[in-house]
């Protein structure tokens, strides 16, 4: 496995293993747990060879502390990649990927309009920037992304479409601690007590899934928010539960789409987001 930084090496490398057009890609901001892990595996099984990307992109954070705080632990990563048969780590800096500040703005419409993106203004316009920044250095056949960043996904897949990228998504699974906290770099930065009560939240999303079937939309959001909230550590920033496509708030159950709720939570200063598909 090899750590390489620009992109000359980068795309040098890929060529010398003859795999060009045959790369899978993991892109992610480092401090790696089994979640990361997971992704990684799946693109090892399907490709040539993969590339995991680490880098953490500052145009996609809108508050200067998290970007400050976020966790950086390459040497840890490197352990953890090393097993997994990945064969490059491209953890470049901010100026290889941005040589020119990049002043692209694009377009979402209506999926940019709700949950992560209404309260993080301009961080999928700065996703979007670093995945397409990174396609092209990378240029991978298969991109694989988890489905616990479920509005980045569809921005992802929306972005590829838009500007019509020869790379086909992959959604991967969410993972887990066994709390059921959904697993986050940023779980890192919780003290233990905040991380045990951060298992509310997951709770909830699944006992909210049970409850489903004798509550409307309506009442399951009520009851999500206030569930959460009445745990003194936590704070919802918003529950809304969502068709799976255009990620608008839906009303009822009719089945015409797959329903997904999706939360943000703060617990202390820490910024935590899941979903459950009902
Ligand atoms: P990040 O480093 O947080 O930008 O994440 C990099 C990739 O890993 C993204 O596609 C995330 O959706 C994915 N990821 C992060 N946490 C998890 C998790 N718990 N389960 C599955 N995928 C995850």
């Amino acid at each position: 496995m090899k750590l390489l930084t620009t992109v000359n090496d980068l795309q040098f490398e890929i060529q010398q293993l003859g795999a060009e057009s045959q790369v899978g890609f993991v892109p992610t901001m480092g401090a790696l747990h089994a979640g990361h892990i997971s992704l990684v595996k799946q693109a090892v099984k399907e490709n040539r060879i993969v590339v995991v990307s680490i880098f953490v992109n500052p145009t996609q954070f809108n508050d200067a502390k998290d970007l400050e705080r976020y966790p950086r632990t390459l040497e840890n990563d490197m352990h953890l990649l090393e097993p997994t048969g990945c064969a490059i780590v491209f953890a470049p800096n901010a100026k290889e990927v941005y040589p020119e500040p990049d002043k692209r703005k694009f377009n979402f419409g209506k999926l940019e309009e709700v949950m992560e993106g209404k309260h993080r203004p301009g961080h999928f316009n700065g996703v979007a920037q670093v995945v397409s920044r990174l396609f092209d250095m990378v240029k991978p056949a298969k991109a694989y992304f988890g489905l616990k960043d479920f509005q980045q996904l569809a921005i992802v897949k929306n972005m590829v479409k838009q500007l019509q990228l020869p790379v086909e998504i992959v959604p991967c699974a969410i993972i887990r601690e066994k709390s059921g906290l959904a697993m986050s770099s940023r779980n890192e930065l919780l003290t233990e007590e905040q991380r045990k009560n951060a298992a509310v939240i997951s709770e909830t999303l699944f006992k909210a899934k049970e409850l489903k079937a004798q509550n409307s939309v309506q009442e399951i959001v009520d009851w999500v928010t206030e569930t959460i909230n009445k745990n003194p550590f936590l704070d919802v920033e918003y529950f809304e539960i969502v068709d799976d496509e255009q990620l608008q708030p839906v009303k009822n159950w009719e089945k015409d789409s797959t329903k997904v709720g999706c939360v943000a939570v703060f617990c202390g200063e820490i910024r935590l987001i899941d979903n459950i598909v009902f």
